[in-house]
């Protein structure tokens, strides 16, 4: 089986591009120059130039001994979380940037739910000096203001979007509507593997540094470059779906993808996707989707603003409709849990989003030779708020 894109942009039955006309010129002249500018030497060696120097890679494959030790595993960690501005999403944003300069574009749009995607964009236009418009629900405007300033302090507009929930769907409906209007001088920078192909296979692309890291690092710890099993969150799926990239085919390695279970999978506080979604078109792709009977998309919920995407990349909806992939649920409170043993455990303070992935522990039995690598996605610096109020809750702050 391959679990790759193929040459029509499925991922199996999902995938694609569902576009209006209006954007067909945009999103087909990405689709005819994608490959072309990502294989060119040039483009490789400038983007791994600043991978290294800019955003501190390789990240280090950290073995995790209290961990391990708690959980009767060889669990190590892949550190995304030390990356410059604290999360993988910055190993996209600098991909994209190269490509969009290589295609003349002068003028970055971006959506944005938390902030995360917003400011990784922001800060790769402040580096090569161009426009930059994120739009941003006004909810999600009100509940992140330390990143809505980031984003100014890096120069880039953020525009408030007042339709629907005024949340990360809205947003990226305003951003598509954007680069509607503007064709020839504009990028958009999506913020994970969704939208129309190419935007899952080309992100996919730029965060499989994550597992060909890995594969390198596993060969100076274990003597082998490839391990039991591959643990990472699925909001979009990127940090994942990058981690996961050079194992797609070696049926050797277990993948499991962690999504955010909210109040839990059975309440209407969910964002768990790939458990409650049914098939539909989202953003341009043919995937799994929260909708009610009659189509209309479900607002998601979860502690974590990174996961509560009503969406699924076309590659995870593939990975689990073929059983390639387990699909974890993990709730809030699980997930809460989960970042304070990691906290107390390692001394690593995980993102809200990083603590699901962490959540599997609690649910997934390993052997104690089996060789498990997690990738913490990102810092928990931007959560310290939610996790100043629930652990306060709970008397443990
Ligand atoms: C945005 C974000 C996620 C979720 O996005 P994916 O595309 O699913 O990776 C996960 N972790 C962190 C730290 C994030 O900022």
């Amino acid at each position: 089986m391959d679990y790759n894109i193929n040459k029509d942009g499925y991922y199996g039955d999902f995938g694609g591009a569902y576009i209006p006309e209006i954007l067909y010129a945009n999103v087909e002249e990405l689709r005819e120059r994608y490959l072309e500018i990502l294989d060119d030497p040039a483009f490789r060696m400038e983007f791994d130039q600043l991978l290294r120097d800019y955003v501190g890679r390789p990240s280090p494959l950290y073995f995790a001994a209290r961990l391990s030790e708690k959980y009767g595993a060889r669990i190590y960690l892949k550190r995304e979380d030390l990356n410059h501005t604290g999360a993988h999403k910055i190993n996209n944003t600098i991909g994209q940037i190269l490509l969009a300069r290589r295609m003349g574009k002068t003028r970055i749009i971006a959506e944005t739910g938390a902030g995360q995607h917003g400011v990784a964009s922001a800060t790769v236009c402040a580096l090569m000096g161009m426009k930059c418009i994120v739009y941003m629900g006004e909810t999600d405007i009100a509940r992140q203001q330390l990143n809505v300033k980031k984003m100014e302090m890096l120069g880039a507009e953020v525009r408030p979007v007042t339709s629907g929930n005024k949340t990360l769907k809205d947003a990226t409906n305003e951003a598509i509507r954007d680069w509607c209007c503007h064709p020839a001088d504009t990028h958009y920078i999506i913020g994970s593997v969704v939208g129309p192909h190419p935007y899952p296979d080309m992100v996919a692309r730029f965060q499989s540094v994550i597992s060909e890291e890995i594969k390198k690092q596993l060969v100076e710890h274990e003597g082998r470059d490839y391990p039991d099993y591959l643990v990472a969150c699925v909001g979009g799926g990127s940090n994942a779906a990058g981690t996961f990239y050079h194992y797609l085919n070696d049926e050797r390695v277990k993948l499991i993808a962690a999504e955010a279970a909210g109040l839990g999978i059975d309440t209407e506080k969910t964002a768990a996707t790939i458990r409650r979604g049914r098939k539909g078109v989202i953003h341009g792709s043919y995937t799994l989707v929260m909708q009610t009977e009659d189509g209309q998309i479900v607002e998601p919920y979860s502690v974590s603003a990174g996961l509560d995407y009503p969406g699924i990349g076309p590659l995870h909806a593939n990975l689990a409709s073929k059983g390639r992939a387990e699909v974890l649920a993990v709730t809030d409170d699980e997930a809460l849990a989960a970042a304070l043993e990691l906290t107390r455990l390692e001394g690593i303070i995980p993102a809200l989003e990083s603590a699901h992935a962490l959540g599997v522990f609690g649910q997934k039995k390993f052997r104690k030779e089996e060789v498990v690598v997690l990738t913490i996605s990102g810092r928990g610096d931007k959560d310290m708020d939610t996790y100043i109020e629930r652990y306060s809750q709970m008397g443990i702050l």
